[in-house]
């Protein structure tokens, strides 16, 4: 008698041999189910049917259970590990079908790694939360029906995780075009630096603790430019304080940019510096002159 039907696409061997290996618990209460496959179109459907055991309605129901709980376990396991990466891999080709194969590629891997990350951006979105919610879907269907397609089943009954899987690959295509943005703008910074005059011979950039900076010349006095009076800025004004540092650099024109930075805080702003005058970029990580400033025993101005 068949209990369970499942149509499968694909690799099922697998699949196969674990849920018989499964179903082996059953064989001392007296049960052997035995597995057999049945092809219609591009799907094989794995059929579970008792074949010895005394088949009373209290134990049909026992063993339906049983089968549904062993059938969902390894469904859901074939969905978020098989199947989840080629839903995204649709998802990006179907919605952003303007990328090319390479950056398809890219996205995908920001997206998966944005799902693995589990930084809280997509909350209730973790591997274990997932899991969770397609294992209930399963169960409640299995418990209504006696046979599943599995792409019938992800397509139309699991259209919220379908949703915010798209929700994600939207945020790794943000993060992509902001990547391909700020590679773009380096290159036109780099070509201002290229065609730019050398003015002065080193300057000396100091980031503070906060990310506030300072310019200094190669005998320590701080450069004050019309220009740069504005460029003492803190973090979170209008204009990108980043932005202003690198205009500040690319007006003085120096020939040589020391960096001296101790926190973490300084280590975007010091790789964009290094980016934009390639090759000419020397990192200081703890000297006299700024020693003062980074202790906050410098006021900034003298
Ligand atoms: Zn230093």
């Amino acid at each position: 008698m068949k209990i369970l039907s499942l149509g499968l696409t694909g690799a099922f061997d697998e699949f196969r041999s674990k849920l018989q290996q499964d179903c082996c618990a059953l064989v001392q209460e007296g049960f052997r189910i035995a597995i057999d496959e049945t092809n219609r179109g591009s799907y094989t459907f794995l059929g579970c049917n008792i074949a010895e055991g005394e088949l009373s309605f209290r134990n049909y129901e026992r063993i339906k259970n049983s089968l549904k709980d062993y059938a969902s376990q390894l469904l859901v396991d074939v969905i978020l590990n098989n199947e989840e990466k080629e839903l995204l891999r649709k998802i990006v080709s179907n919605n952003y079908h303007f990328f090319n194969e390479e950056e398809c590629n890219i996205i995908l891997s920001n997206a998966l790694k944005l799902l693995s990350d589990n930084s809280g951006l997509f909350g209730d979105f973790s591997y274990q939360e997932r899991r969770t919610y397609i294992l209930n879907r399963i169960q409640e269907y299995l418990t209504n029906h006696h046979e599943m397609v599995l792409d019938g089943f992800v397509a139309f009954r699991l259209k919220d995780y379908r949703g915010k899987l798209a929700e994600v690959v939207d945020k790794a295509v943000d993060e992509y075009m902001m990547d391909v943005e700020y590679k773009e703008f380096i290159q036109i910074l780099r070509y201002f630096v290229e065609i730019q005059e050398v003015q002065v011979e080193e300057v000396h950039v100091i980031i503070d603790s906060e990310g506030q900076f300072i310019i200094r010349d190669s005998a320590g006095k701080v450069i004050n430019h019309q220009y740069l009076e504005a460029f003492i800025m803190k973090k979170g004004e209008e204009i990108s304080f980043e932005d202003m540092l690198i205009s500040a650099l690319i007006t003085l024109a120096p020939h040589y940019v020391m960096v001296h930075y101790r926190a973490a805080s300084g280590e975007q702003l010091a790789a964009t510096i290094k980016s934009v005058f390639e090759g000419r970029v020397i990192f200081c990580h703890g000297c006299e002159l700024c020693q003062d400033y980074l202790t906050g025993q410098f006021d900034g101005r003298n």
